[in-house]
């Protein structure tokens, strides 16, 4: 027998702690698998399941999952502001980025995290080893994902950080609900001409619909990083961008994916994880 994890499914005790991922779809989420792994690798009791949560339903399955002994969760689409709403201590990354990915439950109190952002800033500095430090970084996009990772990224000191946006204003109320923490450049795609990055992200989701965003001419530096956030789906039209304009590292989401793992893993549990080997499974070639 096998669990939803893709893992031999192992006796539990009534000792094993119970986790689990919450979003609406959930079929998709590798997120069972990964924690599996980890705490295999890392001799952690535990149980990592999937739930898909009733879209209108979400508090009242949380407060199940904690009367049934839940120790923690992950939180998915649609659920991530959700999420921020029960918390009843959110720390700063989910403040911040106003959404949630992960959830720590400690007698009536209701921790609540981000950790999007600092798994993207982690594959990117350790994994890639490509320090943000002087960088001139651009993030497309200014829906949740850009959110939550703009602190993380500015906290390393580039350069320069902008967000670009199909609908500026989006990004320009980045720049003023960030305005306290970080000076971002903000606007729309037309507004970077001239400009040249050193990391491109793609915190659109235009890998999952195929559209290809505006990007004029010259925007990726020599050597620059091109980052797709979706993950799992090949080359995607920003990454064909990227190729195109003769970006040679070319990478998309998957370590993002399991850095953001692996933090909440240590969170709950107390352990770091080794990430490196579990990327490698879940890597889907970029062809
Ligand atoms: P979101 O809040 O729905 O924001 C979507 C963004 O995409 C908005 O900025 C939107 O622009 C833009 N967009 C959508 N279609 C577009 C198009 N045709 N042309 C130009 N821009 C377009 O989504 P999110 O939560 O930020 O997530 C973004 C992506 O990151 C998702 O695909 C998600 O799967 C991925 N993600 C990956 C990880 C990971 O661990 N690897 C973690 C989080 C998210 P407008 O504001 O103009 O509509």
């Amino acid at each position: 027998m096998r669990d939803n994890a893709g893992l031999p499914a192992k006796p539990l005790s009534p000792m094993t702690d119970r986790y689990a991922v919450i979003g609406n779809p959930i079929a998709h989420s590798k997120s069972p698998l990964i924690h599996g792994l980890f705490a295999q690798a890392t001799g952690q009791d535990l149980e990592y399941t999937a739930i898909e949560g009733p879209l209108d339903g979400f508090a009242d399955a949380v407060r199940a999952f904690i009367a049934a002994g839940g120790r923690g969760m992950n939180v998915t689409l649609p659920f991530k502001l959700q999420a921020f709403e029960i918390a009843t201590d959110p720390m700063e990354s989910a403040r911040l980025a106003g959404a949630v990915n992960a959830l720590k439950f400690e007698g009536d109190r209701v921790l609540a995290q981000n950790f999007d952002g600092l798994g993207l800033v982690n594959d990117i500095q350790r994994n890639l080893g490509m320090p943000l430090k002087g960088k001139r970084v651009l993030i497309c996009g200014a829906g949740g994902a850009t959110r939550g990772a703009i602190l993380p990224i500015a906290q390393q000191n580039p350069a320069l950080l902008a967000v670009a946006n199909r609908s500026a204003d989006k990004a320009h109320q980045l720049r003023t609900d960030f305005a306290a923490h970080t000076t971002l450049q903000t606007g729309g795609y037309a507004e970077l001409a001239g400009e040249r990055f050193d990391v491109v992200i793609n915190a659109t989701s235009t890998g999952l619909s195929q559209d290809a965003l505006p990007l004029p001419e010259g925007v990726f530096a020599p050597g620059a990083l091109a980052y797709e956030l979706v993950y799992g789906k090949g080359l995607t039209p920003f990454l064909k961008q990227a190729r195109a304009a003769g970006v040679a590292q070319l990478v998309d989401g998957v370590g993002m994916l399991v850095e953001q793992a692996a933090e909440a893993f240590e969170w709950w549990r107390g352990v770091r994880p080794d990430t490196r080997p579990v990327i490698q499974r879940l890597t889907v070639p970029l062809v």
